[in-house]
């Protein structure tokens, strides 16, 4: 039984022993051949303790490999990749002799389908069945109706959320529709016609709320990601990272969170100290940002817009002479953006420069490779950051 844990128990008729009784629920690793490909999963299972208790063991700990066709399964097609072939009736499983105190109901077998599918999306960075189902309630959509708007046979959408895997040109359209509700409304007019016309009211009424909402946040992203599009392959320049907007945005919050008084410029340098320590350690930066070798240190590509992204709480504090960048957390954020590799870097960060004032930040930036190997207004390569002193 070392290969699986005890999830929970719960009272039902039987197909083992034909009795109603107490059955435990199980958990393991297990695979599936998946449009041909391995892809491992949480396999739950339930276990028949009638039965446990006779024979002393089970044999429920071990590792299961079954073949499901194009990542849909049907009842009867369930097969086990192992010699031992148990078949999956209404339900119930028929016993050969050695899996004879597990089984499992339809249902059950149901989300163990769904648990292998999201597995292998997640895998190929398709949306989860989860994600599709919020996709179109965000927009108050049924199945039938997100369905409509993308022009999309009418089964689609329930399809991909209860047992096919989408196509990856079938994934792009559900993520245009997840993150710009003006394309969104252009969907929606060009598939008018399959809506009566209130409905189609009331879903555009929907989508030009969600336009308000997050329209702008959006536009202030395309600002920004424009003044990347030169750095759109991994180089020595992005540090072999594509420009990652959330995780600058969740960055540049942990900083403020930690730091009293942090303005553009200590800001800026704590950037490029962070892609730059992470690029020692690993070999690619945090955030695909590209920097500059500027009079007071480092200072990214696109820094206006990227201080005018609307997830960035910052406020300009105006005097005299100047206006000033003071930046605050954005408790709005995914605290769960940041890995543990990330945060232990950014934690080393603000240990070793917390009590520095700006004067002494940028002397010490200036004695770096990276600004001593660079001139003026140069892109400073991530290469450079191998070379550095202070960490
Ligand atoms: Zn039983």
């Amino acid at each position: 039984m070392a290969n699986n844990t005890l999830i929970g128990r719960i009272n039902m008729d039987c197909p083992i022993c034909k009795m109603f009784h107490e059955v435990e629920e199980r958990e393991r690793m297990a695979s599936v051949m998946m449009k041909g490909e391995k892809v491992f999963y949480e396999e739950h299972f339930y276990v028949c303790t009638n039965h446990y208790k006779e024979n002393g063991e089970t044999t429920g700990g071990e590792f299961k490999n079954r073949e499901f066709k194009n990542g849909e399964f049907k009842n009867g097609e369930f097969k086990n990749g192992e010699s031992k072939n148990s078949e999956f009736k209404n339900g119930e499983s028929k016993n050969d002799g050695s899996d004879n105190c597990e089984f499992q109901t339809a249902d059950l077998m149901n989300d163990n389908q769904m648990a292998a599918r999201n597995a292998y999306r997640k895998a190929h960075n398709l949306l989860t069945s989860d994600e599709i189902v919020a996709v179109r309630e965000n927009y108050g959509l049924t199945q039938v109706e997100a369905a409509r708007l993308l022009g999309w046979g009418e089964a689609t959408i329930a399809r991909y959320e209860s047992k096919a895997i989408q196509d990856e040109a079938y994934d792009t359209m559900l993520r245009i529709l997840k993150e710009d509700p003006l394309r969104a409304i252009a969907f929606l007019d060009k598939n008018s016609d399959r809506f009566p016309e209130t409905k189609k009211m009331q879903i555009r009424t929907k989508m030009v709320e969600k336009l308000d909402m997050y329209g702008k946040e959006l536009l202030s992203r395309q600002v920004f990601a424009s003044e990347y599009i030169k750095f759109s392959v991994p180089s020595d320049f992005n540090g072999y990272k594509l420009l990652d907007i959330d995780k600058i945005e969740s960055v540049v919050s942990y900083f403020a969170e930690r730091i009293a008084d942090l303005y553009k410029m200590r800001l800026m340098n704590l950037l490029w100290y962070a892609d730059a320590v992470f690029f020692k350690t690993y070999s690619n930066s945090m955030t695909g940002l590209v920097y500059r070798h500027e009079l007071m240190g480092a200072l990214p590509v696109g820094h206006v817009s990227l201080t005018n992204l609307k997830n960035i709480n910052v406020h300009v504090e105006e005097d005299y002479v100047a206006s000033k960048y003071h930046f605050y957390p954005n408790t709005t954020l995914q605290t769960t953006a940041l890995s543990k590799n990330e945060t232990t870097v950014l934690d080393a960060i603000i240990a070793r420069f917390r009590n520095y004032d700006d004067p002494l930040l940028v002397s010490c930036i200036q004695e770096e490779a990276a600004y001593t190997q660079t001139t003026p207004g140069a892109i400073i390569p991530y290469s450079l950051a191998k070379k550095m002193r202070v960490f």
